[in-house]
């Protein structure tokens, strides 16, 4: 799967996989691209993102599950890489508006580094 060009060419984290965007890289395979929050909100906070444009969540059609799949597997490797594993870590999906999305390519968060609170929702 390559990037899709017509969502490609105003999306900032398509310009990011694509090196046109500055990023601080945490990771990189085939399938997806991992990157360090600019605003972090924990003391890791990584976006894993498929090379492969998606707007959200719910646009993964059933016969490109293959991403999720790659995310979750990006997500453990980074977690190892990091040293994170052992002490616990948080991978969250913000889809729509309730959820505060605010970039339309399909990211996964994964959040670390220090004791996190319970609630998910704060
Ligand atoms: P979401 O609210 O799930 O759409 O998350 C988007 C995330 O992208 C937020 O945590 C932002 O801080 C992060 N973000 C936005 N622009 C950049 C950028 N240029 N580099 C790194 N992270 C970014
Ligand atoms: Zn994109």
């Amino acid at each position: 799967m390559g990037i899709v060009p017509n969502k490609s060419k105003e999306c900032i984290f398509c310009k990011i996989i694509q090196g046109t965007l500055p990023s601080r890289k945490a990771f990189e395979n085939e399938h997806v691209f991992a990157f360090w929050d600019i605003a972090p909100q924990a003391p890791v906070h990584i976006l894993i993102v498929p090379k492969h444009h998606v707007d959200d969540v719910l646009d993964v059609r059933p016969d490109q599950g293959i991403l999720f799949q790659q995310l979750f597997l990006a997500a453990q490797q980074i977690a190892g890489q990091l040293e994170i594993a052992g002490s616990g870590f948080r991978l969250v999906f913000n889809s729509g508006d309730h959820a505060c999305q605010t970039i339309h390519h399909l990211h996964l968060h994964l959040l670390g580094g220090a004791q996190m609170g319970g609630s998910m929702v704060g």
